[in-house]
């Protein structure tokens, strides 16, 4: 048997539902990366996508519209009919939203439990949301043309959507109905004695476990689930292969590192205007405000660098693009420009707000240092864009966070332990001061890789670990 059709499931439809003034629903495109590799999958291959669409519908009846004819992104050839708008009464919705997904699984999975809050109420809107996924993925299978030999498969996504795949499975099974379903989790998963501190641990493994194939964006992050499943479950497990065995089927687990649309990037940055000065070194943080991202730390080691390496004063500036999400950084943000400013340099430039991706692509492209060290990061793709659009001869430096995915596998960049401030600010002295030849190397093997690994190399991957016809070009590292 091959797969046909897919259905993907997310949190979020690839596009926002929005009233115009005169209280029509209008779509409001995005333009991710994720949803620019995945929408063709669906577009082209007779798909269903199953989301959440950003706003609150009253009327179970009121149709999804059509794309504007003036949309050019990649979901406007999504049409409505392909659309599932899962609708989910407001009260639970904020629960399970802000609640569990943002206030639990969040700061727990990116290993940071004193932040995290484990509620029941929480949790029950949780099950009850994953529960309206399932049932509306459940209708969207019952829906699809069948054809034969030809089974369709369902892509769940990221740690919104725990539990439904479970859910999913029972009721094909119930109904006679063949698929497959894959799972990938965004976010990091972690070790075992952090993610045993959630209540209902046990319950999220086996809504993961309901899926063929579960993937992660790093091996480390398979790993732990694999022992979660071992410990928490008791489940046979074979480590070295990645599998986990459960009510009698054996779970697939994968890495599976997101990659960005690269060329995407290389022509924005080929394109944008020049947006600095040539004469001061910019070194550049682009982050949303939140704690996983370590501002606080970045800052404390751009200060210890002007403390112990004056040379720099006056010849190089920490950007610092921040989009507005939770935040405690400006304090210490304004402290330290009081500290060293001067009439005509300011140690710190703050842009607090998001860029366009077209305006990233030239402050990525001008940068002498792309800063990207969070405490705790599935991926980070900052990192990624960063290297694509370093089209300068000779090109900066990356510094990137061992504890970010993209640490793992960007091997040429600069690592650097954000907690070990002193260390920080020599890997920051260190990428300022590095020769020519040596930026060149490690920029070139950088953008290779991410290059060969982009976001269609990811969508290929993914549906090839899945089993499915789609043929895995050859992109090895
Ligand atoms: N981004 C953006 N405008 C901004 C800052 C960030 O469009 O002002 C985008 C950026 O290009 C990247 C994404 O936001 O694609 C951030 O992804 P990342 O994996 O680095 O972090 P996340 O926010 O998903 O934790």
């Amino acid at each position: 048997a091959s797969t046909g059709s897919m259905i993907v499931v997310s949190n979020r439809l690839p596009f926002v539902l929005q009233r115009n003034k005169e209280g029509n629903l209008v779509r409001k495109a995005s333009a991710g990366g994720l949803v620019t590799a995945v929408a063709p999958v669906v577009i082209n291959g007779n798909g269903l996508w199953v989301g959440w669409p950003g706003i609150h519908l009253d009327d179970p009846n009121e149709p999804i519209p059509e794309s504007d004819p003036s949309d050019i992104t990649p979901t406007a050839g999504l049409k409505s009919e392909k659309v599932i708008a899962v609708r989910i009464d407001p009260i639970i919705f904020d629960s399970y939203y802000n609640g569990c997904c943002n206030a639990t699984f969040w700061p727990l999975f990116h290993s940071m439990p004193d932040r995290a809050t484990f509620k029941g109420e929480h949790w029950k809107s949780y099950v009850k949301a994953n529960k309206e996924f399932a049932d509306c993925t459940l209708k969207a299978l019952k829906s699809l043309p069948r054809h034969a030999g030809e089974f369709p498969l369902i892509w769940v996504h990221d740690y919104h959507l725990m539990l439904a795949a479970n859910w999913i499975r029972q009721a094909a099974d119930d109904l006679g109905l063949q698929c497959k379903l894959g799972f990938f989790l965004h976010i990091p998963f972690p070790p075992w004695d952090i993610f045993r501190l959630f209540p209902w641990s046990d319950e999220i493994l086996q809504g993961m476990l309901g899926c063929d194939m579960v993937g992660f964006h790093i091996a480390d992050y398979c790993l732990n689930f694999v022992d979660c499943c071992q410990r928490n479950l008791g489940c046979r497990v074979d480590r070295k292969n990645l599998l986990v065995e459960q009510g009698g089927r054996t779970v697939r687990v994968r890495p599976l590192p997101i990659g960005i649309p690269f060329e995407r990037f290389v022509e924005l940055a080929e394109k944008a205007p020049r947006v600095f000065g040539t004469t001061q070194k910019i070194v550049l943080g682009v982050d949303r405000l939140d704690y996983t991202k370590g501002l606080v730390h970045r800052l404390r080691a751009f200060e210890k660098l002007l403390e112990n390496h004056p040379e720099h004063i006056g010849k190089v500036s920490l950007l610092q693009i921040a989009v507005p999400s939770r935040t405690d950084v400006k304090d210490w943000s304004a402290e330290l420009t009081g500290r060293f400013t001067t009439p005509n340099w300011s140690p710190i430039r703050y842009i607090y707000g998001c860029v366009s991706q077209d305006e990233l692509a030239a402050f990525y492209r001008d940068s002498a240092v792309g800063l990207v060290t969070p405490l705790r990061d599935g991926m980070n793709l900052v990192a990624k864009e960063f290297v694509a659009c370093q089209i300068n001869i000779p090109p900066g430096v990356l510094i990137v966070s061992p504890f970010a995915g993209a640490g793992e596998t960007m091997h040429e960049a600069l690592i650097s332990n954000p907690y070990e401030i002193d260390d920080a600010s020599e890997v920051i002295h260190r990428a300022l001061t590095m020769p020519e030849d040596e930026r060149i190397l490690r920029m070139n093997y950088l953008r290779r890789r991410e290059k060969l690994n982009d976001v269609n190399y990811w969508t290929k991957s993914f549906l090839a670990a899945m089993g499915s016809l789609v043929t895995q070009e050859d992109h090895d590292d």
